[in-house]
């Protein structure tokens, strides 16, 4: 092709206005067209919802470039105002209609698609209403905008909980419109996975957004400038005005009514030169079907970065310098108030649908080193193939820090790298801005750890109900575990683990979980070196609460200034302030890691009275979920909880009940039982408590003296050494739980095995599956030694698990219990 040469290009907006000005660097001679149907060009849409809710507060700093800007610097003939109608490909030209509504025909000797796409609208009644937008132009803002400066409305509906969805719901709030978002899914942000969402949740009813997840619209009624939107639920919602952000859908009509080839996803197809099945023709931006970088499939990824690289690579080609576009990551950024969510390559939902093989991990990093001023903890996801270690994409959510770690590993899924990669990085490092270990370094350790198979890990599915061969071991704090633990756990603390082994059994797999990972790993460690089948919970018990939303915490709404129309602060709040002027104390707890923020708040309270009141400001975002459970479990009062910088700020009054110091706060829930009687009834009451206190958090002793021993017993004989009198004495006592008798009614056997048949009718658990519920729930067996000896009970004999103790551990545990029973 000559390179005097006319260029044609339809849109006039990211790939369209990248388009053109990559034409001209490379062809002072060519002619360029460029058609736009709206009145702007190279306008920022990204920008939109910022000039709404007040952060860009000049409008004309979205506009990059204008008619008469692009002319001038480019020389290229911007027609604003005009739509391109029709393509005649035979002709070669194009059908436009200008703004008078005459039609003209433009003949061209290359074209370029860049129509971009067009907001889904719900095909719903009311719909269409003047009050219901969306947002894809200065147009569309512009209409929003004015009925948020003119009307000040009380309530916007948002619908749909994508990227625009989320900027916008940020937008209004800032403009103190109060907002109710509806997401069809049970996650907002739909390209991540649902778990790494949870914060999102959390920070958005955290800014007073009243979320809806699993919700969709079904009918808009207008009555005189008030909408009423009809949920799903039943509910309604009275608003003035909403944005409807439910996706885009490539605009292909021109394409297809040209006789382009279509995609199957229903982009235009195009090769990896951005070219169509017209030669003459190129097509770039969110009107194209792509292929994705990990996966090789075809998908539509509307992102201005690929839009605008697409742009540059159809003039490259047009000018015959062969250009490749290498395919697609869907790279992604949102912010979500104080917090970012960004994501890169392909998520485990996508793999799991694909059917691709995948591993994966959880890390919660700080962004920067713990002790520099301001650090706050990231939640990582990292994905990748346990065939060769190649990742397959990774997530990240946090206040900070997130868009460094997304981009790094960005770049090493597009040079193919492995997770043994990631360990080797240098990436900068000062206390500021990151730590010696990055976080994507961290990643690759322990994404490699498990791919040498140094180490195994586990998932929240393993953990949540597991079968009877493994046992569950939570390695955090005391102060950890009031805050929250997986249900049937055994508490041992990671520095006790050495001198505590003896309680765990040897014939099951030990799931072992922290707060993050780290020291599970440890303990891991110390297992598996001393013969225990083991694996570690990946991301710990925060990963555990993000995947199963255990203890959602609705926490009070921020309060926050307002901006005006123009950006500038405002001084109306839009929310009561509530002031926490009444505390005296206050711990700056930002930096430290859960639980680091917990236990400063103990000692804190140790030295207060009750009723008085201390701030904690922390930064960990765990903290804002488990301070309510824990300040519940320990008798104080959560007075108020709101976000400032990032960062979570609360108010706890110190409850009455702690008139003494919080550290027994433990012990005044033990509760202790003997276990004197070897009877099946009384058997069964004893292991029904202590299940029953067990679930509920308290830690159980249960003391197992002369016939109740039996109960311990294993129900198989043991060769164990014995002298006469101890054989004659182990052959007349029941052996294990499963032969002793009823108290009263027997019957020679008949009464017990009646009661046993109605259990089992009922459902009802049997003694000895009573007795392996309360182990696996960390109730602690002990068997008395003076009894042992005295009935010739071996330790061998026990079942698995069992501790051995005399009168002192008795009185020991006793003494620290509110409750005990002599059964
Ligand atoms: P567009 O930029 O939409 O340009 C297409 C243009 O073509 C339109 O102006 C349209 O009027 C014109 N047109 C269509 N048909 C015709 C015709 N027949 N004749 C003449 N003109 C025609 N992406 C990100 O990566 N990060 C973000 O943070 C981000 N935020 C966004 C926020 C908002 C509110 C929106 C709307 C989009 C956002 N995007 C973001 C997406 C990004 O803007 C798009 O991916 C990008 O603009 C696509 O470029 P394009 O050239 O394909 O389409």
């Amino acid at each position: 092709m000559s390179q005097k040469k006319r260029i044609v290009i339809i849109g006039g907006v990211a790939g369209g206005a990248s388009a053109a000005a990559r034409a001209r660097r490379l062809s002072e001679d060519a002619e360029i067209v460029m058609f736009e149907r709206g009145e702007y060009i190279s306008f920022a849409n990204c920008g939109l919802p910022y000039h709404i809710g007040g952060a860009i507060k000049e409008r004309d700093r979205l506009l990059v470039q204008t008619p008469r800007a692009m002319k001038k610097r480019f020389g290229i003939d911007v027609r604003t105002n005009t739509e391109v109608i029709a393509v005649d490909r035979a002709a070669r030209e194009v059908v436009a209609r200008g703004p008078d509504g005459a039609e003209t025909r433009e003949r061209y000797d290359a074209l370029i698609l860049s129509p971009g796409a067009e907001p889904v609208r719900l095909p719903i009644p009311g719909a269409q209403s003047k009050r219901v937008f969306t947002l894809r132009s200065m147009t569309d803002m512009d209409a929003i905008k004015k009925v948020v400066d003119d009307e000040r409305p009380s309530r916007a509906l948002v619908i749909g909980g994508g990227y625009i969805g989320l900027e916008m719901a940020e937008a209004l709030i800032d403009r103190g419109v109060n907002v109710t978002l509806v997401e069809l899914e049970k996650q907002v942000f739909a390209p991540i996975d649902p778990e790494m969402a949870a914060p999102l949740h959390q920070q958005l009813l955290m800014q007073g957004v009243d979320l809806k997840l699993g919700t969709s619209v079904t009918s808009f009624r207008d009555e005189g400038g008030r909408l009423t939107a009809q949920l799903s639920s039943g509910q309604t919602v009275e608003c003035e005005l909403a944005i409807m952000s439910v996706g885009v859908r490539p605009e292909v009509n021109l394409a297809r009514e040209a006789g382009l080839k279509i995609g199957a996803r229903g982009g235009i197809a195009v090769d990896e030169h951005m070219r169509t099945s017209d030669e003459r023709i190129w097509a770039v931006g969110d009107a194209v079907g792509v292929t994705d970088f990990v996966g090789g499939f075809e998908t539509l990824v509307p992102l201005a970065g690929p839009a605008n690289r697409q742009g540059r690579i159809a003039a490259d080609n047009i000018f015959d310098r062969p250009s490749i576009y290498r395919k697609t990551q869907g790279t992604a950024i949102c912010k979500v108030f104080d917090l970012a969510v960004a994501m890169t390559g392909l998520s485990e939902k996508v793999l799991k649908r694909r059917g691709m093989s995948y591993d994966k991990v959880y890390i919660h990093p700080a962004n920067h080193a713990g002790y520099y001023p301001g650090a706050t903890q990231m939640s990582l996801k990292l994905l990748y193939d346990p065939r060769d270690g190649r990742i397959l994409g990774a997530q990240a959510v946090g206040a900070k820090g997130v868009d460094k770690r997304i981009d790094v590993i960005a770049v090493a899924i597009r040079a193919g790298m492995t997770v043994l990669d990631l360990q080797d990085l240098e990436l900068c490092y000062a206390p500021p801005y990151g730590s010696a270990k990055d976080p994507v370094n961290y990643a690759g350790f322990v994404a490699s750890n498990v791919f040498k198979g140094d180490a195994k890990l586990c998932h929240t599915e393993d953990v949540i109900d597991p079968p009877g061969n493994k046992i569950l071991l939570d390695v955090r704090t005391a102060g950890e575990v009031e805050a929250g633990t997986i249900p049937g756990a055994v508490n041992i603390p990671i520095d006790e683990l050495r001198s505590r082994l003896g309680e765990l059994p040897r014939d099951k797999e030990v799931l072992v979980f922290c707060q993050v990972g780290l020291r599970g790993y440890l303990a891991c460690r110390i297992l598996s070196q001393k013969g225990y089948a083991c694996r570690n919970l990946s991301g710990g018990y925060k990963t555990y609460t993000m995947v199963t939303g255990v203890a959602p915490l609705v926490p009070e709404p921020v309060t926050r200034e307002l901006k005006s129309d123009t950006g500038e602060k405002s001084g109306r709040m839009v929310r009561k302030e509530e002031v926490v002027s009444a505390a005296t104390r206050h711990i700056d707890a930002r930096g430290l890691q859960c639980p680091g923020p917990i236990m400063r708040l103990r000692q804190e309270l140790d030295a207060m009275q009750a009723g008085e009141a201390v701030t904690i400001i922390s930064s960990d975002p765990g903290f804002a979920r488990d301070i309510g459970g824990w300040c519940h479990s320990t008798g104080n009062e959560l007075a108020q909880m709101k976000a400032e910088d990032g960062a979570t700020l609360a108010k706890i009054v110190k409850g009455e009940i702690q008139a003494a110091p919080l550290t027994p706060a433990a012990e005044r829930k033990k509760k202790t039982i003997v276990v004197f009687s070897g009877d099946f009834d009384r058997a069964m009451a004893a292991f029904i408590i202590a299940n029953g206190a067990a679930t509920m958090g308290t830690e159980v002793t249960m003391f197992f003296t002369f016939w109740g021993l039996n109960l311990l017993r294993r129900p198989q004989p043991v060769a164990v050494s014995k002298t006469f009198i101890e054989r004659m004495f182990a052959w007349m006592m029941p052996r294990g739980a499963d032969r002793t008798k009823l108290s009263k009614m027997n019957m020679a056997g008949l009464g017990t095995a009646m009661i046993k048949g109605i259990m089992r009718q009922k459902n009802v658990q049997s003694l000895p599956q009573l007795i392996e519920s309360a182990r696996q729930a960390g109730v602690k067996l002990v068997a008395c030694t003076m009894t042992m000896d005295l009935m010739g009970i071996k330790r061998d004999e026990l079942l698995n698990g069992v501790e051995e103790g005399g009168v002192a551990t008795y009185l020991d545990t006793a003494e620290a219990s509110r409750v005990n029973l002599f059964i």
